[in-house]
């Protein structure tokens, strides 16, 4: 097996740049526009009516990982154009800009109230958390190193899906990223899936339901096709409800819904039950 690169540079993310590319945000819960900044400030929470907004990655990393513990892994890979896509290099770069981030997820070491544990979390400020080649290798990269360090994993899940301008070499991440997760379950190892607002498309598909414990965040919509292509399709309407956290907890899709404060206490007692100090 030969999952972990050789190359893999290990860098502090206290050295990462600041967020300070994201502008606005409008509520869908009360109506009220805010300072982005402000917001994320407030753990992605509306201030004046609790709505969850979507998190940054690394906001969503200083929230669950003790203080100064998360070593990044390969955080300089980037995507390159293997199909010549039309505008793909210029939205990569803007992207880059808009988000702070390198590309649609991040990954590596850290503890959870001492606890030792391999992450990845998603971005969805960064092309809607699509999964392209660099998403799909970073997955497979760090479920190998979770696997050969014997340490549990979490993933942070949020995407609109793979992405359509690397076509199939992004349909490929799906077969890959499973296969590297199967074989640290094979290790009888923990993976724990946070699924998030939204949750969609080949990574719904692939190592989003791969988890052995699969937790989501409220309200949040998880789903392959969106909803207006599967009415379009069966030509019907939908349930109420249908494709959020909520109703797919009632069919058993997922295992718990935890509000984001209670994330970092959930996942710190979820290792503890589970993983040998
Ligand atoms: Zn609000």
């Amino acid at each position: 097996m030969k999952l972990f690169s050789e190359s893999i540079e290990v860098e502090n993310a206290a050295e990462r740049p600041k967020d300070d590319a994201l502008e606005k945000l409008h509520c869908g819960g009360c109506g009220k526009d805010m300072i982005a900044d402000i917001a994320h400030a407030n753990d992605s929470t509306c201030p004046y009516c609790g709505a969850l907004f979507r998190q940054p990655a690394y906001k969503r990393i200083e929230m669950i990982v003790d203080s100064g513990s998360f070593i990044e892994i390969e955080r300089e890979a980037e995507s390159k154009d293997p199909l010549s896509f039309p505008g793909y290099k210029t939205k990569i770069a803007s992207e880059k800009t808009k988000s702070n981030m390198q590309e649609g997820v991040i990954i590596g070491k850290a503890t959870i109230k001492g606890q030792r544990t391999a992450i990845a979390v998603m971005d969805s400020y960064f092309m809607m958390g699509s999964m392209g080649t660099v998403v799909g290798e970073k997955i497979v990269i760090i479920a190998g190193f979770a696997t050969m360090n014997r340490l549990p994993l979490i993933i942070f899940c949020a995407s609109g899906g793979a992405r359509m301008q690397e076509g199939i070499h992004s349909l490929l991440q799906m077969s890959r990223t499973t296969i590297a997760l199967a074989r640290h379950s094979e290790q009888k190892l923990l993976h724990v899936n946070v699924l998030t607002h939204p949750t969609t498309g080949g990574v719904t598909a692939s190592f989003a339901m791969q988890g052995d414990i699969i937790i989501a965040e409220p309200k949040s919509l998880i789903g392959f096709a969106g909803p207006r292509v599967i009415e379009q399709t069966v030509k019907d309407k939908l349930p109420e409800g249908f494709q959020t956290s909520e109703y797919l907890l009632g069919k058993g899709l997922i295992d718990r819904i935890v509000d984001r404060k209670d994330l970092r206490d959930t996942l710190a007692e979820i290792l503890g039950l589970h993983c040998k100090r």
